[in-house]
């Protein structure tokens, strides 16, 4: 049999309904998967060994009752984001400030999660409060990219997307704010998905900037994202910006796009994510990827958003401003750390004195932005702006939607960059984020799906692919029939081209 770690979700769940396998041989082999490579990956900040083989426990009790299974992923081992909160378990969001907490409720995407049989192994690295594109904001270290264990994975859930190329976990949960799932997924060779703003609950994700975060897939297949979507998508009365419509079909979208026939679709291709800044071996692997996608059928046109040249700056005004509100509630009193509890500080010194120490740099500078940003008298200036830029951006994708089905760009300018090389630079690493940030700032659906290996340095490169609010399924159809194509042309799943681990002893 194939070696089970390099199965994809929808084979395990349905060897396990076969009783091809059990799903606790299935969480073994994971288990042992992460104790052989995590020391050299750091995928993750917790394993919850007990727990998944329990819950794996329960899917074979289930299968052997002839019982049906509780979703078409029950069984599949997963690794999720640790800024989704899951009782009995710490959730750090990658910070001193949460160290050692245990959140008292479940995130409803666990909720679900553990509804549908899905074997949750633990939870995943990430930069300090989602804030970050290389996990390198971890207070906890650095995640490393399987494909070369110098680079960054992407960030902020580069722990989620590595655990992915690692094969430790064949399903992830990521959270985008401004990329964090799409450009971990473009650097790892995996796929990610950010579906569109207020479909999948945000009850239980600990908040970065409200107005943007929005929890998705992440996986190896395009498949395999879409069953996972369907499973965490959904209204929930419990967040107050969760749509209540009907999940977009993308499990049927992602079937019938694996029929490899786009004919009668318009990409369109933005102009604006090109030139300047952008890596060659880059460019052309997207170039590739947009003359496969004319060859299944599409009609290919190039579409110009004019706006999207200022999201970068919009969002580093909307994001921190939003952050510096939420991250108020790390007051010392109520969560995690507390310095200076001695009876011989105030409490404004115990939580001046909790915040230095429990903040990184980069947490801190997000405040002192933000802070500045809404500060009476500039409001206007910043925020204000920030937020007219948003409805101009919105406009663009108005527009270009009148005219095509989905959008397309690179994922990412450059493929994974090396640990450290922009650590001092705050402006190189928010540029990680460029083509991601407009579908955040005007809430609609976005994903990327891995499009070959870069000429330049053989790193993986993912094609981004945009569509509408709630036609999340249009970028499923095209990323799964270019997957198809892609497959077939370059002789199997490019995840299979991951190099060889070092396994320990
Ligand atoms: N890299 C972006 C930032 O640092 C996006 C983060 C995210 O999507 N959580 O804010």
């Amino acid at each position: 049999m194939t070696e089970i770690i390099r199965l994809t979700a929808a084979e395990i769940a349905a060897k396990v309904q076969a009783r091809e396998v059990s799903a606790v041989e299935v969480a073994q082999a994971h288990l042992d998967r992460i104790g052989a490579v995590d020391q050299a990956v750091h995928a993750f900040l917790h394993v919850d060994t007990e727990r998944a083989l329990q819950a794996a426990k329960a899917v074979d009790e289930d299968v052997a009752a002839g019982r049906p299974a509780a979703s078409p992923l029950a069984g599949v081992p997963l690794a999720l984001k640790d800024v989704l909160t899951m009782q009995g378990a710490p959730t750090t969001c990658g910070s001193k400030t949460l160290e050692g907490w245990q959140p008292p409720y479940d995130a409803t995407v666990t909720t679900r999660l553990l509804a549908a049989g899905v074997v949750i192994l633990g939870k995943t690295n990430m930069d300090e409060f989602a804030m970050g594109s290389s996990t390198e904001n971890s207070a906890f270290g650095p995640t490393r990219n399987p494909w070369d264990l110098d680079r960054i994975p992407g960030g902020s859930g580069g722990g989620s997307s590595a655990a992915l190329a690692a094969f430790e976990a064949p399903l992830a949960i990521g959270t985008d704010t401004g990329g964090s799932i799409r450009q971990p997924g473009s650097v790892t060779g995996t796929v990610g998905v950010k579906p569109t703003y207020g479909t999948v609950s945000r009850y239980g994700l600990v908040a970065f900037s409200s107005s943007l975060d929005q929890a998705g897939p992440c996986a190896r297949t395009v498949l395999d994202a879409a069953l996972l979507h369907e499973v965490i998508a959904g209204h929930d009365p419990l967040d107050s910006t969760s749509i209540d419509t009907p999940v977009p079909p993308v499990v049927a979208a992602a079937r019938e796009g694996a029929n490899g026939d786009l004919s009668g679709v318009r990409v369109g291709v933005v102009t604006q994510f090109a030139g300047d800044g952008y890596q060659p071996g880059v460019s052309a692997a997207f170039d590739a990827a947009v003359a496969q996608l004319r060859d299944l059928g599409a009609e290919i046109v190039e579409v110009s958003c004019p706006s999207f040249d200022l999201a970068l700056p919009a969002y580093y005004l909307i994001a921190p401003s939003e952050a510096s509100s939420n991250l108020a509630r790390f007051d010392a009193m109520r969560y995690g750390l507390r310095i200076g509890d001695d009876g011989t500080h105030s409490a404004e010194e115990v939580m001046s004195l909790t915040r230095a120490a429990g903040f990184g740099a980069e947490v801190k500078r997000r405040i002192i932005l933000g802070t500045y940003a809404l500060s009476a008298g500039y409001y206007d200036a910043y925020y204000g702006s920030a937020q007219k830029v948003r409805t101009l951006i919105m406009r663009d994708f108005e527009a270009a939607f009148a005219k095509v089905d989905v959008l397309v760009s690179p994922t990412t300018p450059t493929t994974a960059f090396k640990i450290g090389e922009r650590a001092d630079d705050p402006m190189a690493m928010y540029k990680a984020d460029l083509c991601t940030i407009p579908s955040n700032l005007a809430g609609n659906a976005a994903l990327s799906v891995p499009c070959g290996l870069s000429e330049d340095d053989g790193l993986p490169v993912g094609l981004q692919i945009m569509s509408p609010a709630l036609q999340d399924h249009r970028g499923y159809r095209v990323a799964a029939a270019y997957e198809a194509a892609r497959d077939a042309a370059q002789g199997g799943p490019l995840i299979h081209r991951v190099p060889e681990l070092e396994v320990a002893h």
